[in-house]
């Protein structure tokens, strides 16, 4: 394999950003990146993403095929993705013909579950207790050493939204969720009664700069983001210790553009790491209407080499995610905040749809 391309010189307006990926997360990116007068392409394993529908140049190819990555890297000044389950392989490939961002050793760091918590431990950082499991026996062992309490058994890959997870409260329980995951590599974690949980998105340039926002509280509802709440109810310190736990994290990954922080935050105030995701998050959604630069404009700004933007927060925000059937309510919606709908056709039960913000002046 040869050497990985570098940015040596940021984006020039024109230029084009590559986004692996046409989700919702990609269309708010190539809407981020037209505002800044860069292009972008979107390539993504899917017909009809509803990224393809706000850039000029898409592909719809698998993520997996050699000849039209490079046609797409042709094309392309930068590359970047906005969801993690690319193969590795690929980013690699890609990164001989392009610069990628970030690169594919922090995803490939980030796409297991027991390397990340490995990882996030050796930083001195705090996380569930984790067991791997392979077989029934390893769960029962594993739940065992939980010694008391319940636990959740994640395959260590590709899970989402709660998908590729189950809650045990037995040694039992935690043996045929096992097998229900039919040989799939797992871990399992400790079922943390944390007082509530909350998220630190933050940005790392090419230059090694760093901006995080505000930390947002948030509301799951079946395993899925309801609602990211900002202010949070973390003390000043605890926004500080945050936004460290960011920093620490995106220097020893050398990493560059946007990521997100999933905390569990403990009665006793500590703040436990659950999840990294290597690109921009839901739960910064709020940062579009609330900030001066929203995390998607901070993730082209930080692919592209550009200067981090202010990530300062001028307003209090709510934001909430528009789920399934719930999006047929858009004219009512639309009376009572900032909406955004993703433009998909399929409304299926626990399927994003949109978000609406809704903003007040800032109190704290
Ligand atoms: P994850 O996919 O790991 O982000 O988990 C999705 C959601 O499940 C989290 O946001 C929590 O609400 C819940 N959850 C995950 N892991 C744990 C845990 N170890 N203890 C308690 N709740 C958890």
């Amino acid at each position: 394999m040869s050497e990985p391309v570098k940015l040596d010189a940021p984006v020039t307006p024109g230029g084009v950003i590559g986004i692996l990926g046409g989700g919702q997360l990609g269309r708010m990116l190539a809407m981020a990146a037209a505002r800044l007068g860069l292009r972008s392409s979107v390539y993504c394993s899917g017909y009809d993403a509803p990224a393809f529908q706000v850039t000029q140049e898409y592909i719809t190819a698998s993520y997996g095929d050699p000849a039209m990555l490079k046609d797409f890297a042709d094309a392309c000044d930068v590359v970047t993705f906005e969801f993690e389950n690319i193969p590795v392989a690929s980013l690699d490939y890609l990164s001989e013909l392009r610069p990628v961002h970030p690169g594919p050793r922090a995803l490939e760091m980030l796409q297991d579950r027991l390397t990340e918590k490995n990882f996030v431990r050796s930083l001195g950082l705090g996380t569930a207790p984790f067991f791997p499991v392979e077989t029934p026996e390893d769960a029962r062992r594993a739940f065992a050493e939980l010694k008391g309490g319940a636990g959740i058994l994640k395959t260590r890959r590709l899970g989402y939204d709660g998908k590729g997870q189950a809650k045990v409260t037995s040694a039992d329980e935690a043996a045929w969720a096992c097998e229900a995951f039919a040989g799939a590599p797992a871990i399992l974690e400790g079922f943390v009664e944390f007082a509530y949980e909350a998220s630190v998105v933050a940005a790392r340039g090419v230059d090694g700069s760093f901006a995080a926002y505000d930390p947002a509280e948030n509301v799951h509802e079946n395993h899925i983001l309801r609602r990211s709440i900002v202010p949070s109810s973390l003390s000043p310190a605890q926004v500080k210790n945050a936004q460290d736990i960011a920093q620490k994290i995106a220097d020893a990954l050398d990493y560059v553009g946007v990521l997100g922080v999933e905390l569990f935050v403990q009665k006793d105030g500590t703040l436990l790491v659950n999840e990294i995701a290597p690109r921009v998050h839901n739960s910064g959604h709020w940062t579009l209407e609330a900030c001066a630069c929203s995390q998607f404009e901070q993730h082209i700004r930080a692919v592209a080499g550009w200067p981090l933007g202010d990530p300062s927060r001028h307003s209090d925000a709510v934001m909430e995610n528009i789920i399934g059937a719930e999006v047929n309510a858009w004219e009512s919606l639309a009376k009572g905040g900032a909406l955004h709908l993703y433009g998909k056709q399929d409304a299926a039960p626990g399927r994003k749809m949109g978000h609406i913000t809704r903003l007040k002046p800032r109190t704290k």
